[in-house]
């Protein structure tokens, strides 16, 4: 089974770094640089797991996953949030716009595979994959 991953960021160097990530576990990555377009692909790819940024050009993350919760067939699709804010707060602003998980940047990838993976329906397996 090949997982699709929606990852609305704005930053390319997390883009890439992420989806490098992905694609090394055979997850199909779909990308959208805002948040607009993040629910515009979210609707179209039906993803099985989102990654979302909250700092985008448009409407903020903690928008898009309002909106996205209130999509009846994205309504109950994994939401990871990403962000670069580490104040006080904006966990649980995440979680109460409709996260399941918030995660702060700088990406530690090992973490966010772990978090992907535990979140991933009918999972394989973990490969090992050298990351260097
Ligand atoms: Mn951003």
């Amino acid at each position: 089974m090949r997982h699709t991953i929606l990852y609305i960021e704005d930053n390319p160097d997390n883009l890439l770094l992420v989806q490098r990530v992905l694609e090394a576990h055979h997850c199909k990555t779909v990308w959208a640089a805002n948040g607009l377009t993040g629910i515009e692909m979210a609707q179209i790819h039906r993803p099985n797991l989102i990654l979302l940024d909250i700092n985008l050009p448009d409407i903020d993350g903690y928008e898009v996953a309002r909106r996205l919760r209130s999509d009846g067939q994205l309504r109950y699709t994994p939401i990871i949030a990403i962000t670069a804010n580490a104040l006080k707060g904006d966990a649980d602003k995440a979680l109460a716009a409709g996260c399941d998980v918030y995660m702060s940047k700088p990406i530690n990838i090992r973490e966010l595979w772990a978090r992907v993976v535990g979140m991933l329906p009918d999972q394989a397996p973990l490969a090992e994959v050298n990351f260097e």
